[in-house]
């Protein structure tokens, strides 16, 4: 990233281990998008495809980026899921972080604010992409732009229903609308029915308008799956700017 972003080691406190973060800075006033990857050692595409979208120059320069690249440092090494001590780090994002990446990542969060947040993950069992869209003031306004771009581009879909395990209990159902690619979910809801709070889910409580996550299909190839995430990634945040000041109302404030 170097010329284009400015980069820095984060300290995970108790832990003999750094996260990076990269900055990119747009106009005066821009927005702020929150980009980040691997918080899942096992789902390599994510970093991968991140790092290549910011060198390619795919990132409208008329926004601001926070870039966390990979979440996930010693369970990428591992290729664990989980960190170097075994935990989820994706399920530590309540009361301040239960992890070190978790604090680390809050730390470094603290007065920042983010109009958009995309969290890239891979999802074993899927034969296509997919996204978790949070519903926010009762809108989801970046899926179907997602779903059309990856037609439009002969991605495979994912095809959501019930008998896909996405993680959520049986009596956790209520909670998201399934429909072709999408889960349209409800973040103050799953923040009272789980003990654990996921990245996206506390960003949203705390620090962004909005959070969407991204799930490419582990079993197709490499390339694809890269290409996949750089398509939904440049295809969300061009929705973003087609938007202009309705993505702004209501940011978190506390
Ligand atoms: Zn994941």
């Amino acid at each position: 990233m170097r010329g284009i972003a400015s980069v820095r080691e984060v300290a995970c406190v108790g832990v003999a281990r750094t996260m990076l973060v990269a900055e990119i800075v747009g106009p005066a006033g821009a927005p702020t998008i929150a980009l980040a990857a691997g918080v899942h050692g096992d789902e390599p595409a994510g970093p991968w495809a991140l790092l290549a979208t910011v060198r390619d120059g795919l990132l409208d320069r008329r926004f601001s980026y926070r870039i966390w690249p990979c979440t996930n440092p010693s369970g990428y090494a591992l290729n664990t899921r989980e960190n170097a001590e075994g935990h989820d780090i994706n399920r530590s994002f309540h009361k301040g972080g239960t992890t070190p990446e978790a604090r680390a990542m809050i730390a470094a969060n603290r007065d920042r604010r983010f109009a958009l947040s995309l969290d890239l993950h891979e999802d074993f069992e899927a034969d296509g992409y997919y996204c978790y869209e949070p519903v926010v003031a009762e809108e989801t306004p970046f899926g179907d732009a997602l779903v059309d771009a990856l037609d439009d581009a002969e991605f495979p879909v994912q095809e959501l229903s019930d008998a896909f395990d996405l993680g959520y209990p049986p009596e956790a159902h209520h909670l998201r609308v399934l429909s072709r690619g999408r889960i349209r979910n409800d973040p103050d809801a799953e923040r009272e029915f789980f003990d654990v709070t996921p990245y996206s889910i506390y960003l949203l409580h705390r620090a962004a308008r909005y959070a969407l996550t991204l799930e490419s299909p582990r079993k197709r190839a490499w390339a694809d799956r890269i290409a996949m995430h750089r398509t939904a990634v440049t295809t969300i945040v061009a929705r973003f700017a087609d938007r202009g000041n309705e993505n702004l109302a209501e940011c978190p404030s506390s």
